[in-house]
């Protein structure tokens, strides 16, 4: 280890401990964690959030940084570990502690309004908020904003670096150039039969199968567990203990299946990171756009095709036989892939998913880098929702008030689950040229899908970011191209248009 780098070490492990509890008390109030805990909890993690911030930016670590400028006997651990922690510095430099303090406690009482509002649907409740929070977020763009940036291209790199709203503009002009219309085309076909799927089916029974779905895709109960929460996710301690949540509902069997094939997507990224990284500051993944790429490669790539489920479809018949009378493989499939315009984002099928995200990233552009009265949000999100999905909100609960994210102050987020789509979509592209998928899969070997990903993208953490990894794999740049022509190519074959 470089000498210098060498003194970061005492800083870097306090703030891994750190991190790792953070990570366990999160998880415990999500998942067994009694309700009335939260706001009493919530004190101990502010406490500890506080120390973990301070374990690495400080003024010693600031002048080891200082010392480590040029040098250049640093391995590829050491280098990706302060690059991330530069970064940091100058996100965080600029910010008073006092701005810091007032604008997380401004976010805990989004968070409140936010959850009134919705249960009274109505936007007015949490309104105030999110204006305060568009005016903190621009001055902290403000601060942060290099030449040739705009105020939203600032917010846009905290959660996927150097995807700036050039190359999102380009990205969703395309993609309402061409799925709107296929959507369209679509509500005109013969809707797809999947009456069967809403059934009810015995929460054990599901549970069962689900978890021995995970295994079967590769998740290994030795370094990983399954609960359940309101609504899944994944979080992962190091490598050797991810956790995934599911939901299970008596009247959708779909619905936990492809959770918990999307959650075992990440789960397997976690599980994938090289021993040299987990448990340091570049031991997730490598941004969360390649994370969502992950989990929904598993979802949609795999866990919607029919070579996946031709070897495993027998089991879940066998333990759901009366529901599932009838229902053959293809059928089953076709389901599963059933594109209907809803409000939700979070249920949304494949192909309407992206159009979700536009409508959230058009808006978003707008509070940021425009002037905007906050009041005409609803409007502007169900006319949105009216030109690109063909439907309109009742009211805000299934509009504007659906995501918890602007209430966290996460705002330049949501593109990153759309370009995770499109990622998957480019790696898909190559992994086809090669590995033989299909036969794979029919013959159960997930597994040497698994390892694939794991050479190519899992064993780096954040070590490499999304771009570097996308480039190294597919010998190009980021092309939401293959995205759109995988969307058109499969949704026209399921729908059998020309
Ligand atoms: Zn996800």
């Amino acid at each position: 280890m470089n000498q210098i780098f060498e003194k970061l070490q005492p800083y870097l492990e306090k703030e891994m401990a750190f991190s790792t509890a953070l990570t366990l008390m999160d998880w415990d109030m999500e998942t067994l964690a009694p309700k009335e805990a939260v706001d009493y909890t919530s004190k101990a993690v502010g406490v500890l959030s506080q120390e973990r911030f301070s374990s690495i930016i400080n003024p010693e670590v600031k002048k080891i940084l200082e010392q480590l400028e040029g040098e250049k006997g640093l391995n590829c651990f050491e280098c990706a570990v302060v690059k991330k922690l530069k970064k940091e510095y100058k996100k965080t430099e600029k910010i008073s502690k006092e701005e810091m303090r007032e604008f997380s406690e401004l976010t805990s009482k989004a968070l409140h309004a936010w959850q009134k509002a919705k249960k009274a649907k109505d936007f007015s409740i949490y309104a105030p908020y999110l204006e305060k929070i568009i005016v903190f977020k621009k001055k902290f763009a403000e601060q942060g904003k290099e030449e040739g940036q705009t105020l939203y291209d600032v917010l846009l790199d905290d959660y996927e670096e150097e995807f700036d709203e050039k190359v999102l503009d380009e990205f969703f002009s395309k993609l309402k150039e061409k799925i709107v219309p296929l959507l369209k085309k679509i509500e005109k076909q013969e809707d797809i039969e999947d009456s069967f799927l809403f059934f009810d089916y015995d929460e054990e029974k599901q549970e069962e199968f689900n978890r021995w779905l995970a295994e079967y895709i590769g998740f290994c109960f030795d370094r990983g567990v399954i609960a359940q929460s309101e609504h899944p996710f994944t979080t992962a301690l190091h490598n050797h203990d991810v956790r995934i949540t599911t939901h299970y509902y008596k009247n959708n069997l779909a619905s936990a299946l492809l959770s918990t094939i999307h959650e075992g997507g990440h789960a397997l990224y976690e599980m994938g990171v090289d021993d040299e990284f987990t448990q340091s500051i570049v031991g997730g993944g490598a941004s969360c756009g390649m994370h969502e790429s992950q989990s929904r490669f598993f979802e949609n790539m795999i866990g919607r095709s029919v070579p996946f489920w031709k070897p495993i479809y027998g089991k879940l018949k066998g333990i759901f036989p009366k529901q599932l009378e009838n229902v053959g493989l293809e059928k089953f499939v076709k389901a599963l892939n059933k594109v209907k315009a809803d409000f939700i984002r979070t249920e949304a099928d494949e192909l309407t998913y992206c159009l979700h995200i536009m409508v959230r990233y058009e808006l978003e552009k707008q509070m940021i880098n425009e002037e905007i009265d906050v009041k005409e949000l609803p409007k502007l999100w169900n006319e949105k929702y009216k030109e690109y999905l063909g439907i309109e909100p009742k009211d805000d609960t299934e509009g504007i008030l659906q995501d918890i994210h602007w209430a966290m102050g996460s705002i330049g987020y949501f593109p990153s689950y759309a370009l995770g789509n499109a990622f998957a979509a480019q790696i898909y592209h190559q992994m086809k040229k090669d590995l033989p998928i299909e036969e794979l899969l029919e013959k159960e070997e997930i597994s040497k899908i698994v390892d694939y990903l794991r050479e190519h993208i899992h064993q780096y953490g954040a070590s490499k970011d999304a771009r570097e990894m996308l480039k190294d794999l597919t010998k190009e740049e980021f092309n939401p191209d293959y995205y759109i022509a995988y969307l058109e190519e499969k949704f026209k074959g399921v729908y059998g248009i020309d």
